[in-house]
């Protein structure tokens, strides 16, 4: 059977190797594996979220509240913006794939950095719209006006990703904000926020405020509850912008997109204070492990603004194969054609044991 012509380009999304499969092709124990290779918390649900969890398993029966009007309540809270300023997503990767369908097509283009995150592009192909890539792997603000200005009769959406994924380097919000000066009010920019509450942790001129992107006419940012808040199982995410980007963007939106439970969860895991506050202090204490250890065995890496480190290493490949067989699931980067491995923090216990191995390995 003939398929629509640009499902030839796709290259599937690599998502990381879950533990189910590395139980039956390696007969390892589920609790002998560590993975480390999708940027989830480390530090496993709130438990907050699973009482909630357990106290709605009871309405799974009704279809969710489609206004989200609680989660919309607390968002709006967290980030001073109204309800009519939010749009929520089956993961923020359903808010993206809202943005292509409203604002590319077969006759326009994406602009995005040379390695970030991947569905950006697939996105975009589905609908046969065209990328272009800036010229350096990190993100470039420089190289993304050029671009543009070269294209700028094709390109209708710009991504950011602050910071970006895979690579954790972080645009300083000021330069953003700059950049966004810059560019005309039909081209939509999209600030990727997946990772921006660690970048924030880190160094405040990391901070990309949601409010103020809400108030540009052509600029939306995303956030998820997939990392930091630990909820990846449950897919939500959402948009900060203004009424007009949001109220088209809706037209996008099946109703009951969002369940149950995920609603009740995402709500209830903003509350728990002392879980974030564990998952961004254990993050970065963890992290010095493994820049003390790239600097001892002289591994090339980029400062992380994220929950992850990425590696530069020769042998990447066979080296993430090795770790395999010891239970331990770390993301090759061979699918960005780089020799690198992104490895996401862990708990120190994980941590140690990924890099007692990678040490044998080296
Ligand atoms: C994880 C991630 C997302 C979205 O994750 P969802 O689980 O779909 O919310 C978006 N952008 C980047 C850069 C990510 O790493």
């Amino acid at each position: 059977m003939i398929f629509n012509a640009h499902l030839s380009e796709i290259k599937s999304y690599e998502p990381g190797k879950p533990i189910e499969l590395i139980i039956r092709e390696y007969g390892i124990k589920q609790n002998d594996i560590i993975k480390l290779a999708s940027n989830e918390n480390p530090q496993g649900t709130s438990k907050l979220v699973q009482k909630v969890i357990k106290q709605n398993a009871k309405f799974a029966n009704l279809y969710p509240d489609d206004s989200m009007f609680e989660l919309k309540e607390a968002l709006s809270k967290k980030y001073n913006v109204t309800s009519n300023n939010l749009i929520i997503g089956s993961g923020s990767d359903q808010v993206i794939e809202f943005l292509i369908h409203a604002k590319a097509n077969q006759n326009s283009a994406i602009l995005t950095a040379k390695i970030t995150f991947s569905m950006y592009e697939i996105y975009a192909k589905h609908v046969g719209a065209k990328v272009y890539k800036t010229p350096s792997d990190t993100h470039n603000l420089d190289e993304f006006l050029e671009v543009f200005k070269k294209h700028q009769n094709e390109i209708s959406i710009i991504f950011l990703c602050v910071p970006n994924n895979p690579l954790g380097e972080c645009l300083d919000a000021d330069e953003v904000y700059k950049f966004i000066e810059k560019i005309d009010k039909n081209t939509l920019i999209v600030i990727d926020g997946a990772y921006n509450e660690f970048a924030k942790f880190k160094d405040i001129k990391k901070f990309i405020d949601p409010k103020k992107i809400s108030e540009y006419e052509n600029v939306i940012y995303l956030g998820t509850f997939s990392k930091l808040y630990g909820l990846g199982g449950m897919r939500v995410g959402y948009g900060v912008a203004n009424e007009n980007i949001i109220s088209n963007l809706s037209k996008l939106r099946a109703p009951f997109n969002i369940t149950t439970l995920s609603l009740k969860a995402a709500t209830a895991v903003l509350e728990d204070e002392s879980y974030i506050k564990k998952t961004l202090k254990n993050n970065f204490k963890e992290m010095k492990r493994y820049e003390k250890f790239a600097k001892k065995h002289n591994i090339k890496f980029i400062t992380s603004y994220t929950n992850f480190i990425t590696f530069f290493i020769k042998n990447s490949s066979e080296i993430c194969d090795n770790l395999l067989k010891k239970g331990i699931i770390l993301r090759n980067l061979k699918s960005y054609e780089l020799d690198a491995i992104r490895i996401t923090i862990g708990l120190r216990a994980q941590n140690k044991r990924v890099l007692k191995e990678l040490e044998r390995l080296l």
